[in-house]
């Protein structure tokens, strides 16, 4: 590993950890020298995640996490920092998208969606912060926002709402917390083949989203790696605020 991106000393918990894009980030992560708190409201798939980065060398334990609720997030917390140390990194990952047309959304469709990808974000991290703060040793806050943060798309008025509000929620935290010497950035993906969606994107619905895509094609998990390790580590020491997009050109494309 470049030294540059190493992670070895740092504590990093990483929601919505028992499948997809996080299950991936953790194994980053923890393959990069980083401890990782690996939090899901699954807490078997975590199990198995925790073994499979222990026998590559890595420190992963794993923690029931509901972002909904603020009482589980404090338990959260706790139990990564006495079991690991006091936690460097966040990575808000956890999220949920409700497909459905706008009209018939019903109310608690529309609140599950807020609740879990915007206030679960910020509550996240903000308690998250304010260990950082009362620690002293400041970290990197890495939200998961999309392009449909920038742009939108049918179907999906809930999603895209929460994903907006996460940018900018990143750089309203990133003026406040930059005293405390902690860095708060987004990554905002495109379309990124993960064992839920990949019937999907491999399906009709999937040739038609690519000829949209100016690489032609959907992005890999890996595709996220360089992003992830720039905004968790020290080379991205001057960098707060920011929203790295991940997308193939999709966003750039009208
Ligand atoms: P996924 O469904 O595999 O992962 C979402 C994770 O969040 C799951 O582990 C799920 O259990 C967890 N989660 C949901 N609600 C939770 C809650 N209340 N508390 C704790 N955990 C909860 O999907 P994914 O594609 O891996 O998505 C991960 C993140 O990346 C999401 O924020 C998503 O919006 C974002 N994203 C994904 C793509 C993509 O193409 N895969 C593109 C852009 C953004």
């Amino acid at each position: 590993m470049n030294s540059l991106f190493n992670l070895e000393g740092q504590v990093a918990l990483v929601t919505g950890a028992s499948s997809g894009l996080g299950r991936h980030f953790a194994q980053t992560l923890a393959t990069a020298g980083a401890k990782v708190a690996i939090a899901a409201r699954r807490t078997e798939s975590l199990s198995d995640l925790a073994r499979k980065i222990s026998a590559e060398d890595g420190r992963a334990i794993p923690i029931r996490l509901d972002v909904t609720d603020p009482n589980s997030i404090s338990a959260c917390i706790d139990t990564a920092e006495t079991e690991l140390g006091p936690i460097t990194i966040l990575v808000n990952n956890a999220g949920i998208a409700i497909s459905k047309p706008a009209l018939e959304l019903e109310r608690e469709e529309w609140d599950r969606v807020i609740d879990t990808n915007l206030n679960g974000v910020w509550h996240m991290a903000q308690q998250v912060a304010q260990h950082m703060v009362r620690l002293g040793h400041g970290g990197s806050i890495i939200n998961v926002a999309s392009v449909l943060g920038e742009r939108a798309t049918g179907q999906l008025a809930g999603y895209c709402a929460t994903k907006a509000a996460v940018v900018n929620l990143t750089r309203a935290l990133s003026i406040e917390l930059a005293r405390y010497n902690i860095r708060v950035n987004a990554l905002a993906p495109g379309y990124i083949e993960t064992d839920i969606n990949r019937d999907f994107l491999t399906g009709p619905m999937g040739e038609k989203l690519k000829k949209k895509i100016p690489q032609r094609g959907f992005g890999q998990e890996r595709d996220l790696d360089g992003a992830l390790l720039l905004m968790a580590s020290d080379a991205s020491r001057y960098m707060t605020g920011s929203v790295i997009t991940i997308d193939g050109g999709q966003s750039a494309a009208v």
